[in-house]
């Protein structure tokens, strides 16, 4: 049975190639530093986004937790995205594990924080304060990429303010094919960033954190701590350099599908489609409420999947083919015939 599945760029599965690259991996004990597979993944990465030193993690949630544990102390802050995975979306693991305390603010219109509210949010060294020390970007947000302008102006801004700037790039390649750009164009302006493998790259596990060498050093250090140590990890590695080699340039198909989607939906009047210029692989549909259960189930039998609600985030990726979104726009018609 062929599921047509949007919820979410997290849903591939490896292809037998990546399989094989898997099967192949030479490997070793990772928490020694002898698996030759990650090391490779982490050089790699490392140069391909220009940063001295990289780490393989086993989530995007951990590269995000050991990069703000190495940026920040105890009673240290970071100035984050009210609707930023990094905030919202992540157990509030900084401040659970690390006492390091968010200041969240809200997102713009196009996903970017807004530098003078960042600037109003910033302590004074002060014993009532926390101390603010990082400020998180997320890019694409929202399936939105940030413009490089703006990067420019934070890192600018973070400089000038003493602050260390931290970018979830967990979709940051998707940021760069829809810019047609390189990658390190974005990644340049970050003391570090996170890239997740397992979403439209297609790998089943991992992320890569960047940073420097004394950086990364640290972030070790804490994987360890949060479990994060895995031994002959270099089998997932194989999959996270199959997909960085294999699955980067064609992440423009899934933005053409999602703009193909988009198109074929917007003239439907019972929904509302937001597909902006800057968008890469989400439509963003909303949903009547009276509609949004006969929807779902009718999608489902004609083995559609999306997440429930009437705010429905429609995401393109590896396994949804043109012809898959020529079938969904059909279904859609047909149901609101
Ligand atoms: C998916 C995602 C992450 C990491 O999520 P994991 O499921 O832990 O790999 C981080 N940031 C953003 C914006 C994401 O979409």
């Amino acid at each position: 049975m062929h599921l047509i599945d949007l919820r979410s760029d997290t849903v591939t599965r490896p292809t037998t190639a990546m399989r094989e690259a898997m099967m192949m991996a030479e490997v070793g004990d990772d928490v020694y530093g002898d698996d030759p597979t990650v090391n490779t993944l982490q050089e790699f990465t490392a140069n391909l986004l220009g940063f001295e030193a990289a780490l393989f993690t086993c989530s995007g949630t951990q590269a995000n937790f050991v990069a703000l544990m190495a940026h920040c102390q105890r009673g240290d802050e970071y100035i984050v995205g009210q609707q930023a995975h990094t905030y919202r979306y992540e157990g509030g693991g900084a401040a659970v594990l690390g006492s390091i305390q968010p200041q969240p603010i809200e997102f713009t219109e196009d996903g970017t924080l807004d530098l003078d509210l960042v600037a109003s949010k910033i302590k004074p060294d002060d014993i009532h304060f926390a101390r603010t020390r990082l400020l998180c970007l997320e890019n694409t947000q929202n399936g939105r990429f940030l413009p490089l302008e703006y990067l420019r102006q934070a890192r600018d801004f973070s400089r000038s303010h003493s602050l260390k700037l931290h970018l979830d790039g967990a979709r940051v390649f998707n940021a760069a094919v829809a810019q047609d750009i390189h990658v390190s164009e974005i990644a340049h302006h970050f003391d570090s960033v996170s890239v997740c493998l397992s979403k439209g790259l297609g790998a089943p596990i991992g992320s890569v954190l960047c940073g420097s060498t004394d950086f990364i050093t640290r972030a070790r250090r804490w994987r360890k701590v949060a479990g994060g140590g895995m031994r002959q990890a270099g089998i997932l590695a194989a999959a996270g350099l199959f997909s960085l080699n294999h699955n980067v340039q064609r992440l423009a198909e899934d933005h053409a599908n999602a703009h193909l989607l988009a198109r074929g939906l917007q003239d439907l009047p019972q929904l509302t489609v937001r597909y902006e210029d800057n968008q890469t692989n989400m439509v963003f549909v909303t949903v009547a409420d009276e509609d949004v259960t006969g929807l779902t189930e009718r999608l489902r039998t004609e083995n559609i999947i999306v997440s429930p609600g009437t705010q429905m985030r429609l995401v393109t990726h590896l396994d949804i083919t043109t012809e898959d979104v020529e079938s969904v726009i059909d279904v859609f018609h047909d149901h609101f015939r």
